[in-house]
């Protein structure tokens, strides 16, 4: 018996990187888990092999974060073949490095689609079935409380928005012991940002830790917000970055 026994969860994005990670962590604290994925089916599959070594149900359903219909299929889904919802992970997300001069406007529509408007349709219907006492727990990004460097304005203003969305959630859904809360991850070693990457050195330079934080770091702090200890934290973030904003 572990503190998410008998929960059942649903984790965008969860084939790999830092969705991954949270799923498999859910799964060995007790919750059943179901992942959405979009192009990585290999990955998804082993994300599903590793919740059931660790002894619960989870399966993958291919969905496109910047398809409302396909979102709100997989959320259906999930609740309908795990019996309900508890947990919302809202990861499902993509990098957007360049300068406003030189993005164009289906840049920021391709990019606002997957991380701002996918985890408000997620978000939307998830609110229907998430049973009393759930959580919706938002992947953001540092890069809301602090931009660095140049050529972080669209993910920033991207990452930006989870916070209001997250805070209204909260509002909306306090009367049923929903919480609703963003993490803020800073550079996490994945392969939308690998440690060894072009941009790694300028990221190390901003952290007060001397290295990158690992996917599972990122996990932990999902499963404390899932489980009963995170139970009073809504409407507010979660920072684990390093240092990079301090
Ligand atoms: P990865 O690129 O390693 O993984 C991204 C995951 O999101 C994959 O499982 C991918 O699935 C899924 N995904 C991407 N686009 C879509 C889509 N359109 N529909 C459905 N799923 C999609 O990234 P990370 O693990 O690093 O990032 C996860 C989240 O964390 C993102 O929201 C990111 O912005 C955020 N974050 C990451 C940081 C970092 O330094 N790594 C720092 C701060 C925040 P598939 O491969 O199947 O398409």
């Amino acid at each position: 018996m572990t503190e998410l026994t008998g929960k059942l969860a649903l984790v965008t994005g969860g084939s790999r990187g830092i969705g991954a990670a949270s799923a498999v962590a859910l799964a060995e604290r007790g919750a059943d888990v179901a992942i959405t994925y979009r192009s990585s089916p290999d990955d998804a599959a082993q994300v599903v092999k590793r919740i059931e070594a660790a002894g619960r149900r989870g399966f993958a359903i291919e969905a496109d974060a910047a398809d409302a219909e396909a979102i709100k299929g997989a959320v259906a889904r999930a609740a309908d073949v795990l019996g309900g919802l508890d947990i919302l992970v809202n990861n499902a997300g993509v990098g957007a490095i360049g300068m406003i001069s030189e993005l164009s406007l289906e840049d920021v529509d391709r990019v606002l689609a997957v991380n701002v408007r996918g985890a408000y349709v997620a978000a939307q219907a998830a609110a229907s079935v998430l049973s009393d006492g759930g959580r919706m727990i938002h992947i953001g990004s540092c890069a809301a409380a602090r931009v660095t460097s140049p050529g972080m304005t669209l993910y920033a203003m991207s990452k930006s928005a989870l916070i209001g969305l997250s805070k209204g959630l909260a509002r909306e859904l306090g009367h049923r012991n929903i919480t609703s809360t963003v993490i803020q991850p800073g550079p996490i070693d994945t392969s939308m940002n690998p440690a060894d990457g072009p941009f790694a050195e300028a990221q190390r330079s901003f952290l007060a830790l001397d290295r990158f934080g690992t996917p599972e770091e990122i996990a932990a702090a999902v499963t404390y917000l899932a489980g009963p200890a995170g139970a009073y934290l809504t409407g507010t973030e979660l920072t684990l970055d390093g240092g990079h904003t301090a």
